[in-house]
C-alpha cells in the first residue's frame, strides 16, 4: 500500500539556530559554573516535494545536519524512516527528531501516537531549574532564600515536584560546609512544600560516604529520587541500596545521564541497582530509545530521558513518555525558544499537557536572520 512516506521525497534540509531563554539566570551545579539564561539551538527543518514540513533539534549539531543535507536530499521519506521504528538509515540519525515530526505531519498524528500512546497524558513533569543560586553572587551570596524563591516562582508556573541540585562540597564549598548547605536547602524546600515530590541530583559530585551522611540527615524528607549521586559502579550502588533500605527510603535511583555506558547501566538495572535510566533525549535520541525500550521494559526498569538545557527537549521527552510509557516523570526545562509556537503545551498542577496536533505540534521556527541555509541542500 502506498503511504505518504513513500510518496514524499525530502527536497530541503535546512539548518536553523534559534535562541532560547530561561525565565531567570540559572546558577551552578556540583560540576559546572553558571548555566546562564539560555543559548542557541541547532535544529533542522525538512520539506518534501509534496509540501509537507517537519523540524526538530538536530543530533550531532551543525556537522550532522550538513552531512545529512549532502547525502540525503532527494530521498523518499520511507527510505529514511519507518513510523514503527524511527530512523532506518544511520546517515539520517541527525534528523531523528525532525523525521518523527515530519512523519507525524504526513500521517496526521501526534508523535506520541506513532510511539504507541502507551503512557499517561498529561505527563508528570518536575522542575529541573533549582540550582545553587544560594551561592550567587560571589560577593554577596543570597543564601537558602534564593533557592526557596525559585521554588515558589516555579510552583506558580505549575510545578509540584522540584529537583534540587546537591553536591556543593564537590567544588564550591568544603565537603563539610557543602553537606550542611545541601541538607539545609533540602529541609527548607520540604518545609515550604510539604506535599511536593523532591528529587536530588549530585551530578556525580558526592563521595559514597558523603552521600550516606546526607541521606541520614534528610531521612525524614521523603526523597522521591536520587540522581547521579557518584560515578555509577556496582559496589557503591549496592551499598547505597542497603543504606536506603536501612533508612526505610523508597527513593528511586536514577543514572545514565553523563557519558552513559549503556550495557553496564542495563546490567546495573537488571541487578536492581538503578531504577530509572536517563540517557539524553536528543543525543541518545528517539530511535535509540525506541530500539532499547523492549529490553528495558522486560527488566522492569523505568526511564526518564535527560532534557536539561533546552525547553524543546522537555517536550520531546514528554512525547516519549506519553508514547512508550514507563516514564514516571519528565525533566522540565523552563523557557521559550525564539520563533517557536509552543502554546499547545501547558504545564498545570505538575503535569505537562501535550497538543493532539500532528508531529510535535509546534509550528516551524520563523525564517529570519537566525536561519543559516546549508549549501547545496535544496534540490
Ligand atoms: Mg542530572
Amino acid at each position: 500500500m502506498m503511504s505518504p512516506l513513500t510518496e514524499h521525497r525530502v527536497t530541503e534540509i535546512r539548518m536553523v539556530r534559534p535562541g532560547d531563554r530561561y525565565p531567570r539566570t540559572i546558577g551552578r551545579n556540583a560540576r559546572l559554573g553558571s548555566h546562564g539564561d539560555g543559548g542557541r539551538v541547532t535544529a533542522v527543518c525538512l520539506a518534501t516535494d509534496g509540501g509537507a514540513r517537519g523540524w526538530g533539534v538536530a543530533l550531532g549539531g551543525a556537522d550532522g545536519v550538513e552531512a545529512a543535507a549532502r547525502s540525503l536530499t532527494g530521498r523518499a521519506v520511507a527510505d529514511l524512516f519507518d513510523p514503527a521504528v524511527g530512523v532506518t538509515d544511520p546517515a539520517a540519525l541527525p534528523l531523528d527528531l525532525a523525521l518523527h515530526d515530519l512523519a507525524g505531519h504526513l500521517l496526521g498524528r501526534p508523535v506520541y501516537e506513532l510511539l504507541g500512546a502507551a503512557g499517561p497524558r498529561p505527563v508528570p513533569c518536575y522542575d529541573a531549574a533549582i540550582y545553587f543560586d544560594d551561592l550567587d553572587p560571589d560577593d554577596a551570596p543570597r543564601g537558602v532564600e534564593a533557592v526557596l524563591a525559585n521554588c515558589r516562582d516555579d510552583e506558580r508556573a505549575g510545578h509540584r515536584a522540584f529537583k534540587l541540585k546537591i553536591g556543593r562540597g564537590h567544588r564550591w564549598m568544603s565537603p563539610g560546609d557543602g553537606l550542611r548547605r545541601d541538607v539545609e536547602v533540602t529541609r527548607a524546600v520540604r518545609a515550604q512544600h510539604p506535599g511536593a515530590r523532591i528529587l536530588v541530583d549530585a551530578n556525580d559530585g558526592y563521595s559514597p560516604d558523603g552521600l550516606r551522611a546526607y541521606l541520614e540527615a534528610v531521612a525524614d524528607c521523603g526523597l522521591y529520587w536520587i540522581e547521579e549521586p557518584f560515578p555509577e559502579n556496582r559496589a557503591d550502588l549496592s551499598r547505597l541500596r542497603a543504606e536506603l533500605a536501612r533508612l526505610g527510603s523508597t527513593a528511586l535511583v536514577a543514572d545514565g545521564e553523563h557519558e552513559p555506558d549503556v550495557p553496564l547501566l542495563l546490567d546495573l538495572a537488571a541487578e536492581g541497582l538503578v531504577d530509572v535510566l536517563l540517557m539524553d533525549v536528543v543525543s541518545f535520541g528517539f530511535t535509540a530509545w525506541r530500539a532499547l525500550w523492549p529490553r528495558v521494559r522486560s527488566l522492569g526498569v523505568q526511564i526518564s530521558p535527560h532534557a536539561w538545557g533546552q525547553p524543546l527537549k522537555t517536550r520531546y521527552a514528554a512525547h516519549l513518555a506519553a508514547g512508550l510509557g514507563g516514564v514516571p516523570i519528565v525533566e522540565g526545562v523552563p523557557g521559550q525558544t525564539d520563533g517557536v509556537d509552543a502554546s499547545g503545551y501547558r504545564l498545570e498542577d505538575g503535569a505537562l499537557h501535550l497538543p493532539g496536533t500532528p508531529g510535535f505540534g509546534m509550528p516551524l521556527p520563523v525564517t529570519d536572520a537566525s536561519t543559516e541555509p546549508v549549501e547545496g541542500a535544496t534540490r
